[in-house]
């Protein structure tokens, strides 16, 4: 069994373990993290380790490691399938399900690591589409008030990289999460520009799922937003930073422009970064910005946190100081502070 952090992420960094339990169950699952809490000892649920920052000097607690998976159909008619699918479950593996039976929806979400319980944490995205779009409800212990909570899709709270799960750290410990998805071959509209120009459609325009899940994991391969051990670009948390919403003034002439419902706009945090003077591949030997995608800080094999982070502040002082915005880190920090 891994002791040290460093083991159980993506970024390969964080010390060790005060303790450790691995949750192949939902029972266990609980009762390792009650237990704990009974015990007043601070718990840190960790699934795939991909948007994980821990201290070089560890976690001073207990950290529960899930990894209760499966996947329960509760429906596959015309009128869609719901799908249960357990914490632990990999998320790209059920991807690649929903893809071979004909349940659109999540197919532009292939590639992204982790587990299926962390989706509905931050919302995950990519490629224009989000979890959010597809999630029917989310099973939780709730840490406070100790029981079973599920939570109705549009009352996860969901935003840009957000829920109300992240913004409430700790409290909900997801037990499972049960998605609901149309049926049929081709995916949901493309609302990407950049996968629709690989698909050979226009943006609105469908393709086969298919089809979407191959463009999406060659065009993450191509960014190294896909995990290889062999691969340092990979040894990331994927983006470190959100792109910010600003109001549209604030956004600098020439860099990209989302428009959002509230009337601010959307901009490019890998815009800001490269035009604040940090190109792919900047940094030291050890800890620097992958050479393939400009959000994500890769340790090459030895770095620390306290250097990663180091890095960050770098990143994150010049863009202010260049343009007056301040980008906001994506991964949680665990024992540690930008
Ligand atoms: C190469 C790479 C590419 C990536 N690309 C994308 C991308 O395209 N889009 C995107 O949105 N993200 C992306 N990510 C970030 C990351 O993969 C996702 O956020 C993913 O959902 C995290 O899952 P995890 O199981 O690894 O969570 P962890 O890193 O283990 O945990 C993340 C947070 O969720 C909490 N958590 C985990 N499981 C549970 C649970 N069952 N209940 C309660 N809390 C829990 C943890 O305590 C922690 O706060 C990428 C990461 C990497 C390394």
């Amino acid at each position: 069994m891994p002791t040290t952090l460093a083991e159980l992420t993506t970024l390969r960094l964080g010390g060790p373990a005060a303790e450790l339990v691995e949750a192949p169950d939902e029972a266990t699952l609980v009762e390792a993290v009650s237990s704990a809490d009974d015990a007043g000892l601070p718990v840190l649920v960790v699934g795939g380790g991909s948007n994980l920052v821990v201290a070089d000097e560890g976690y001073a607690g207990r950290v529960v490691v899930v990894r209760n998976g499966g996947l329960a159909v509760e429906a596959d008619t015309c009128g869609g399938a719901f799908v249960e699918v357990g914490a632990g479950e990999p998320w790209d593996d059920v991807v690649a399900v929903a893809v071979e039976r004909g349940w659109i929806g999540m197919e532009a979400l292939s590639g992204i690591p982790g587990t299926t319980g962390a989706t509905p944490i931050q919302n995950v995205g990519a490629y224009g589409q989000e979890v959010s779009q597809t999630v029917a409800r989310v099973r939780t212990w709730d840490r406070r008030l100790r029981g079973i909570r599920t939570f109705a899709g549009a009352d996860c709270g969901f935003g840009y990289r957000t829920s109300r799960f992240k913004r409430d750290p700790g409290r909900f410990v997801v037990l499972s999460t049960t998605f609901q998805l149309t049926l049929g071959r081709l995916g949901t509209p493309v609302r990407y520009a950049e996968l629709a120009a690989a698909l050979g459609v226009a943006v609105g325009e469908r393709a086969p799922s298919v089809d979407v899940r191959r463009a999406v994991l060659d065009l993450r391969r191509g960014k190294a937003m896909v995990l290889d051990p062999a691969d340092h670009d990979t040894w990331s948390t994927g983006s470190f930073f959100t792109n910010p919403v600003v109001p549209a003034d604030a956004v600098p002439e020439g860099a990209p422009a989302w428009p959002q419902p509230d009337g601010q706009v959307k901009t490019s945090a890998a815009w800001l970064i490269e035009r604040a003077g940090f190109a792919k591949g900047y940094g030291t030997q050890r800890v620097r910005l992958s050479s393939r995608h400009t959000l994500a800080l890769t340790n090459r094999g030895d770095a620390t946190t306290a250097e990663l982070l180091d890095l960050a502040r770098e990143l994150r002082d010049g863009v202010q100081e260049r343009f007056g915005i301040t980008l906001v880190n994506e991964p949680v920090l665990v024992g540690c502070e930008l």
